[in-house]
């Protein structure tokens, strides 16, 4: 159940950002809740395998509204018709200050209870990545900014890292099978990072939208069972695929010259990687003062998904899809969406890249 003591009964939630990689597990998770739960989707982006998601959340209950974010008079008239109390972010790296006309809205019709902009997440007030990865979070402090100035509010939720083999160079790892060839391990393998389902991203994000404890808040992600270094996390799957794999390094040096080649979004992986598991800008600080809150704290008897649990679900689909079967559905999905990639998919949405 979504509503406890300490939660007040919030009702209409808009999702911006349903068909991407991050905001499906939260619309998913707001249908699961039974929210009425209403979906701005992007006409003029419509790939197949998108079109494909807004059926079935639609066919779940969604209620689909066409339109973007960076239009201010059509934002205010859609939270003002759809008597909205309640709008979550979740737009991409490349769209982060597209929230600024949102915020300018939802500022303007002043009956939103609560914001949850795109972050999703490091708390992007302590990392501190290089480059590119730096200039996305930038952007996304000026959102926080505009969000406090504005006295809207609002909920951070800094979930970390998905759980997923941490490709440097995949901004959706949870859709990639892990390694089946060989292992690259950030440097000496040895810094904790903390992984969470896609679900369980989406489920506690929900249940901390309705709890006034989280007002105003930024709620970290840091199950204790989901904090493992990338040599557990190799052993591990390891264990689940019945076999040993090769294990390279790669150093600080790789890593920072991979973010060095400003190749977008690559780059800003490979920025984040650097920050994750050369720094350890997950566990480097603790959870402490007015605006902290640890999600176990507040929901101590809602356990979390295990990697292992996440890694049995990779293990099912190499079982239901050998690796020849898998390309297949590459193959079908790059001709019905015309993108191209190079990794063995489960599931691909177009990543497009850019180099400077
Ligand atoms: P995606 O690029 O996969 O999806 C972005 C979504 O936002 C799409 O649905 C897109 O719609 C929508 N969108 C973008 N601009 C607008 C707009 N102006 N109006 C309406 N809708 C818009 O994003 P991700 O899921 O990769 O990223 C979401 C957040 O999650 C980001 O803050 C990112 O940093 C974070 N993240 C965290 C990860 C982690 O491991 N913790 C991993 C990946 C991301 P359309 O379909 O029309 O393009």
């Amino acid at each position: 159940p979504c509503i406890a003591s300490t939660h007040e009964a919030i009702g209409r939630t808009l999702m911006v950002g349903s068909t991407g990689f991050i905001g499906r597990f939260i619309a998913e998770a707001s249908l699961d809740c039974g929210r009425p739960t209403y979906l701005l989707a992007r006409s003029g982006s419509m790939y197949p395998s998108k079109a494909k998601t807004i059926k079935t959340l639609q066919d779940r209950g969604a209620i689909i509204i066409n339109g973007s974010i960076n239009d201010q008079e059509f934002m205010e008239k859609l939270l003002k018709d759809y008597k909205i109390e309640v709008v979550i972010s979740a737009v991409g790296g490349e769209n982060i200050l597209d929230q600024l006309t949102l915020i300018n809205a939802i500022k303007a019709v002043g009956t939103i209870k609560r914001f949850l902009p795109s972050e999703f997440g490091h708390d992007i007030d302590r990392a501190d990545p290089v480059e590119p990865g730096l200039t996305m979070y930038n952007e996304k402090r000026k959102v926080r900014r505009l969000i406090e100035e504005s006295g809207i509010p609002y909920t951070y939720i800094c979930c970390n890292s998905i759980a997923a083999w941490p490709y440097h160079d995949n901004a959706h790892p949870s859709e990639v099978l892990p390694p089946l060839d060989q292992f690259q391990i950030y440097g000496d393998g040895s810094i904790k990072a903390y992984f969470v389902a896609g679900t369980d991203i989406g489920k506690f994000t929900m249940k901390s939208i309705d709890d006034k404890r989280t007002i105003n808040k930024s709620i970290h992600f840091r199950p204790s069972s989901n904090c493992l270094n990338i040599n557990e996390l190799a052993s591990l799957w390891e264990k689940k695929i019945k076999r040993t794999l090769p294990r390279i390094t790669i150093t600080e040096e790789d890593l920072l010259a991979a973010a060095k080649e400003n190749c977008i979004p690559q780059s800003i992986v490979a920025s984040f990687t650097h920050d994750i598991f050369i720094k350890g800008c997950q566990i480097n600080y603790p959870i402490e003062g007015p605006y902290d809150i640890e999600v176990s704290s507040l929901y101590p008897d809602i356990p979390f998904r295990t990697v292992g649990d996440c890694f049995d679900d990779f293990v099912v689909k190499i079982i239901d899809h050998p690796l020849e079967n898998v390309v297949k559905i590459v193959d079908k999905q790059v001709a019905d969406d015309g993108i191209t990639t190079s990794n063995p998919m489960v599931d691909v949405r177009p990543i497009t890249a850019t180099c400077a």
